[in-house]
């Protein structure tokens, strides 16, 4: 089965809970417009040829917004999946934006990084030219394989093709701050990770529902993949909420510690190695499909699809699934594994963090102001009347130290992180109270959720009533 036939069925499943009909049912799981391109790209005096692909899910509300990806194993069907996700994801989470995913076939690691911008530019430029990059209508991101090193390269690409587009810093999100970017965007899936976790933990009813024990740090924890998403969620579950993370699987295998693994350690030498393979933090094991089979309370599959599939579910033992990647469990294993009664908390809604930071970035750029420019001096100078007036009333002097810890007023970073958590947060009880009222799964009571909004604009675009 495909991934785009995997996530079909789940929407299946839920639309069927909200009598969707046939015809609205078709529409919404088509792809609304593709393109494919061939790029030829003169390196070493040869033409190098690259295929890619920009899909556009849903137009409902504009722009369309997703991931741009670059992998040896990117597809169309793959690619239309992910646009998909898209889709359901930015409704899940209130973000104004139809969903879309981008692809190209490369293994950027064969690459010097002044192939990797020649190409990146020549991709981007096939894709700007035919409609498929601006602020208006479809704006990329970084995923697999990408970075904000790409981005700079399509929003300079988008410049020079497009100079008196005023709005040409939103053609992408995901760039470097000097460029145009917000504070918090390279950390923000893993954020809304953390959230999405914690949120958890504040509902004791699912945490004696699915076996977990009552305190987040008591729990033993497994992340697959220590890329940007993987990485920034351990560096927050670690530092912030002293969580036990007992194993982290990359590509080669993994490293084990049943003590807990100390992840700023981990961050430092795979800044300098691009490898988890340090025996002072661990024990490494050259096993890496071993990883999701381990005993643990909660796994975090954070890299690719279809890491659980039929042929190793029965082999899980976590009691919690967070689904950080794209994907990560197939249909079918879905299914075993609700049935074992595991508690799965699906992509849709678990990565979307990434796409909210990515849409206050957005508004950032068509507005042209950073957030808290204006207003973080007179919030400080309101606390410090209070302070003041606190002074006065209860005759004391509160001393400076004291003031210079309390006095700050919000900035960029702290605004995306409030902004984050918020919609991280409602949307979690959106989900939580749908699943009380249907009676299924998070996953569908999400598909569920976000199948309901999205069908609000069909009918209100002259779609008859259902
Ligand atoms: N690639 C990310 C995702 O899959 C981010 C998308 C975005 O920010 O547009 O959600």
């Amino acid at each position: 089965m495909s991934f785009k036939e995997n996530v079909n069925l789940h929407v299946d499943k839920s639309a069927k809970l909200l009598n969707f009909s046939d015809d609205l049912l078709e529409h919404l799981k088509s792809i609304h417009s593709l393109i494919k391109v061939n790029v030829g790209v003169v390196l070493d005096e040869k033409i190098h040829n690259f295929t890619g692909w920009r899909a556009v899910h849903s137009e409902h509300i504009l722009p369309s917004k997703g991931g741009l990806r670059y992998s040896e194993n990117v597809d169309q069907d793959d690619t239309e999946a992910l646009a998909s996700l898209m889709t359901y994801k930015c409704a899940i989470v209130n973000i104004p934006f139809g969903g879309a995913k981008g692809g190209l076939k490369i293994n950027p690691k064969n690459y010097t990084m002044s192939e990797l911008r020649a190409i990146t530019k020549a991709f981007a430029t096939k894709l700007i030219n035919r409609g498929f990059i601006s602020p208006a209508l479809n704006v990329p991101a970084p995923d697999v394989g990408t970075s904000e090193r790409e981005m700079e390269w399509i929003l300079d690409t988008y410049k020079s093709l497009k100079p008196d587009d005023i709005n040409y810093r939103g053609c992408v999100t995901g760039k470097p701050l000097h460029r145009g970017g917000i504070a918090g965007r390279t950390e923000a899936t893993g954020r809304g990770i953390e959230e999405v976790i914690r949120e958890i933990f504040r509902h004791k009813d699912i945490i004696k529902e699915s076996n977990l024990k009552n305190e987040l740090k008591e729990n033993e924890i497994i992340i697959q993949g220590f890329g940007n998403v993987g990485s920034n969620l351990a560096k927050h579950l670690y530092n912030r909420d002293k969580a036990k993370i007992i194993a982290i699987g990359e590509r080669d295998g993994y490293l084990f510690n049943k003590n807990g693994i100390d992840i700023n350690a981990l961050i430092e030498f795979y800044k300098k190695n691009e490898n988890i393979n340090n025996p002072k933090l661990g024990e490494f094991k050259n096993n890496p499909s071993e990883l999701l089979e381990l005993n643990c309370d909660i796994l975090i599959p954070a890299a690719l699809e279809n890491v659980i599939t039929i042929k190793n579910v029965n082999k899980v033992k976590a009691k919690l699934i967070i689904e950080a990647a794209n994907g990560p469990i197939s249909f079918e294993a879905d299914q075993k594994l609700h049935d074992k009664g595991v508690f799965i908390i699906p992509d849709i809604y678990v990565n979307a963090g990434g796409v909210v930071v990515s849409y206050f970035e957005w508004v950032k750029d068509i507005s042209h102001i950073r957030f808290g420019r204006v207003e973080k001096r007179f919030q400080e100078q309101k606390i410090l009347e209070i302070i003041d007036l606190i002074d006065k009333k209860t005759n004391t002097k509160t001393d400076f130290d004291t003031i210079k810890n309390i006095l700050h007023g919000a900035d960029e970073e702290d605004l995306a992180f409030s902004g984050l958590e918020d919609s991280m947060r409602n949307a979690f009880t959106e989900i939580y109270k749908t699943r009380k009222q249907i009676k299924k799964s998070f996953r569908e009571s999400a598909y569920y959720v976000s199948l309901k909004k999205i069908r609000n604009f069909y009918t209100d675009e002259g779609f008859p009533k259902r």
